[in-house]
């Protein structure tokens, strides 16, 4: 466990913001600036709905925001594949097999359609409900064979007994490859004409620096290509901010059972030697949480999201984590919708924070209001710290930094003059504790100038 203390710093920010998602001008979160954070904390944190852009840390106002963003996990133990899943590793396959000469294989090609229903950037071509209704159809065809070829050997046609036991990823992955591990972070799978190696790492160390140039060049061009950004807003300043910095100061590894220190890594792909994608990843507690994801345009035809999302499951299983967090959903935003496909997910309801599995019943529920929250009315925030003003001058409240020390709200309230305390920022410590819950309150710490 990190032994260094948690920093936070309130973010005055009540405006709206103009909403990535739905365009509009109704985004509203609150959050904080986070001067040091562990990867512990962070990842409580991520459990109660919060999420990071380099050092920021907010929170969307789940009743109030145009698109409310629901925390959404993978259970990395007991993944199952999707059809097109499937066919992302088998595509990826034929490349490293046969080079790039196979784009023109029909089969191959009727993959690539297979997968793009999934894909978030293919989703506007495609009739998701169609898509379905053809994966039954195809999947009743492909039982009914299952029974004849039975019938055939004399065996029983039992429903239950006609699968194999379903392939883990470690086998998918390296089906038809070869896997070889270079050192603890870098592993490559090789085909008969191509090679992808797969290296994390580390933000901060020697290899970090050594690959910063080329890692930024593929995130310019997948930036004004796929983004239309301002080729001047992508300069390796901003990359930096964004994707570099970090709240984290794991010093060496942390004991944790992965055998890694904890905090940001990269996640380089290179397909024979260039790279050609980047994961940004947080290594946490509990899981890896999925911060973003760029690529080379030009190889655009790997489906490399969801390929990268695939080796990312297997990832946290090989490092022994339990959860691949997949930032935020969005239901009313049909791009996210590829998410719910790595199964099996689960949302955390915006008030209890119990986590629900995505069932139809969770999607009925969303359909008709997407504020609403997903566990029952009585279940409750095990960890709810709403405290009314007259408590907070009372002496309850968060853990502080003040004057370079750490305090008890009451040994905070000590040293300060209470009257002094004006009500709008009691309010704002009010609605830190609200956010934070009772533990996140008193484990890290709030500054207070
Ligand atoms: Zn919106």
């Amino acid at each position: 466990m990190s032994k260094y203390l948690s920093i936070v710093e309130w973010v005055i920010d009540n405006d709206p913001h103009c909403c990535g998602y739905c365009k509009g001008k109704g985004s509203l979160s609150d959050g904080v600036w986070g001067h040091v954070l562990s990867p512990y904390d962070y990842q409580d944190l991520i459990d109660r709905g919060w999420r990071r852009s380099g050092k920021y840390i907010y929170k969307p106002q789940m009743d109030k925001t145009c698109c409310p963003q629901f925390t959404i996990r993978c259970d990395v133990e007991n993944h199952h594949f999707s059809k097109s899943h499937k066919a992302t590793l088998y595509y990826m396959r034929k490349r490293l097999n046969h080079g790039q000469d196979n784009m023109t294989d029909s089969k191959v090609k009727s993959e690539i359609i297979t997968r793009m229903a999934d894909d978030p950037n293919n989703s506007k071509n495609i009739d998701l409900e169609q898509r379905k209704r053809e994966d039954l159809e195809g999947s009743e065809k492909a039982r009914h064979k299952r029974q004849l070829r039975r019938i055939s050997k004399g065996l029983p046609v039992h429903k239950g007994v006609l699968r194999d036991p379903p392939k883990l990823i470690e086998q998918r992955l390296e089906e038809g490859l070869k896997l070889t591990r270079k050192n603890e972070t870098t592993f490559t799978l090789t085909g008969a004409k191509n090679a992808m190696e797969i290296e994390l790492v580390c933000i901060g160390s020697e290899r970090d620096l050594e690959t910063q140039d080329e890692s930024h060049e593929v995130y310019k061009k997948y930036q004004v290509s796929i983004h239309n950004d301002d080729p001047d807003d992508v300069a390796k300043k901003q990359w930096k901010r964004f994707l570099l910095d970090n709240p984290f100061r794991e010093k060496g590894k942390s004991g944790h059972s992965s055998g890694l220190k904890l905090g940001l890594y990269h996640c380089q792909y290179r397909l024979n030697d260039k790279l050609i994608a980047v994961g940004v990843l947080d290594f946490l507690s509990e899981s890896i949480s999925s911060v973003y994801f760029y690529y080379d345009t030009e190889y655009e035809s790997l489906n490399l999201g969801t390929y990268s999302a695939l080796v990312e499951i297997y990832i946290s299983r090989f490092y022994r984590f339990e959860w691949y967090y997949m930032g935020y959903y969005i239901h009313s935003c049909k791009k996210m919708r590829y998410k719910r496909n790595f199964r099996p997910s689960y949302l955390a309801c915006p008030k209890s924070f119990e986590w629900l599995p995505i069932t139809k019943s969770i999607c009925d529920l969303l359909d008709k209001d997407s504020h609403s929250r997903l566990s029952d009315e009585n279940i409750k925030d095990r960890r709810s710290f709403d405290l009314p003003l007259n408590l907070i001058l009372n002496g309850v409240g968060p853990k502080v930094l003040y004057m370079r020390q750490v305090l008890s709200w009451q040994e905070y309230l000590l040293l300060v003059e209470k009257e002094a305390l004006e009500e709008d920022d009691l309010k704002i410590v009010q609605r830190y504790c609200s956010l934070m819950g009772r533990d996140l309150s008193t484990a890290i710490c709030l500054y207070r100038s």
